[in-house]
């Protein structure tokens, strides 16, 4: 064949830190850099990537966001009436999971977590759609740039696929597909390093089965035609936690009254809050503003880091984990995670990378860049990149 292939693989918490002393593909790379993410999770990060916007522009950032008028979860409401121990188990919550997931016809990543059952009429999903097609996102993203220039793809995500089932079936239609670009997406590195970031040789040994996977699919790609390109980039690192912080009980012991006063979610590496009244922001201002586990971040700076959101629906009001620091228990679950995301982009093991087989422009540093990267890769100019 003569025609190109494109093969954008995004590896989730692909971290520069991780890939930094350890071969991957080394022979391939024109380009081997680290990207600045932005200050949340995959959920607001690989719309990042996608769209090539900041979240405060396209829309998507945590999991969850307050909205009760619309919130799919209204129905529960009659479950806060119930004793605890009845609603928040494993089996109850898992039967809500999927009735849940049902009744809102949500077709994103769904999951609740450990959010109290008590709130989730509070809350409505970031994610609704299926963020791996064209219209997946409020904004538009390469998926649909790749529509509208008429660009045939292939993509594989855990939608429909493992990793090992994307990496045993990616050989066989890089070699045959008519497409021009194949698209990757590889979710299970992010797991395993939640739970072994503090094991160098079982990080080495899964980083080396990537790699394996990866240049099976590109020696696959050669067999078949001389023009190919790779493009392997991820949404964030992973930063190894050193201790645990039960914040929620300082919270609590400010006799602030729930959803009364505040409603609090807290996200592993942060606490976000929406207060009812002037008394519950300066309780909680007095209490974070000097909190030694972490910083009340000031509007200013999450303007500028690109998650500030005009209507609150994110939060009025945050407080961010040292990095290292993890917020424990918290809603996303009691896991005393070996690894975790989610700290103050400026944390060097934050970073996320960007590799590639062609040229990138030098001043792709931050994951806003990586859409712009792959148009300029289709020869589609159109693109500008977000400020
Ligand atoms: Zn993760």
């Amino acid at each position: 064949m003569t025609a190109p292939l494109s093969i954008y693989v995004l590896v989730d918490a692909l971290g520069w830190e991780v890939l930094r002393y350890r071969p991957f593909l080394d022979d391939l790379w024109a380009e081997r850099r680290w990207l600045v993410t932005i200050l949340g999770y995959s959920s607001g990060a690989i719309p990042t990537i996608l769209t090539g916007q900041t979240p405060s522009q396209h829309g998507h950032w945590n999991l969850i966001y307050r909205d009760p008028a619309r919130s799919p979860f209204g129905w529960t409401r009659p479950l806060a009436r119930l004793p605890k121990p009845l609603v928040e188990n494993r089996v109850s919550r898992r039967v809500l999971k999927s009735v849940a997931r049902r009744a809102s016809g949500y077709s994103g990543y769904f999951s609740l977590y450990d959010y109290p059952v008590a709130h989730l009429p509070q809350f409505d999903l970031t994610e609704k759609r299926d963020i791996y097609t064209p219209g997946g996102l409020d904004a538009p993203s390469i998926f649909d740039d790749l529509r509208a220039a008429g660009i045939p793809y292939e993509c594989y995500t855990y939608h429909t696929h493992t990793d090992p089932e994307i990496l045993a079936l990616a050989p066989a239609r890089a070699e045959s597909t008519a497409a021009r670009v194949l698209f990757l997406y590889l979710s299970g590195l992010d797991h395993h390093l939640h739970y072994h970031v503090h094991e160098p040789e079982s990080v080495s040994q899964m980083v080396a089965w990537y790699e394996a996977g990866l240049r099976r699919v590109w020696e696959a790609a050669h067999r078949a035609r001389s023009d190919v390109r790779m493009f392997v980039f991820s949404d964030h690192g992973m930063t190894p936690i050193r201790w645990t912080y039960d914040l929620r009980r300082d919270v609590q012991a400010t006799g602030l009254r729930l959803l009364d006063d505040y409603l609090p979610a807290y996200d592993s590496t942060m606490a976000r809050f929406w207060v009812e009244n002037d008394r519950a922001r300066a309780t909680l201002t007095a209490l974070l503003e000097d909190h030694p586990c972490g910083t009340l971040m000031s509007d200013r700076e999450l303007q500028r880091l690109g998650v500030w959101f005009e209507d609150g629906r994110y939060y009025h009001m945050l407080f961010l984990m040292k990095p290292g620091m993890l917020l424990s228990p918290s809603d996303m679950g009691t896991v005393r995670f070996a690894g975790m995301h989610g700290y103050h982009p400026s944390e060097p093991t934050a970073d996320a990378v960007l590799l590639a087989t062609a040229p990138v422009d030098k001043a792709v540093d931050h994951i806003t860049g990586v859409r712009g990267a792959l148009l300029e890769d289709l020869g589609l100019a159109t693109w500008e990149r977000a400020a």
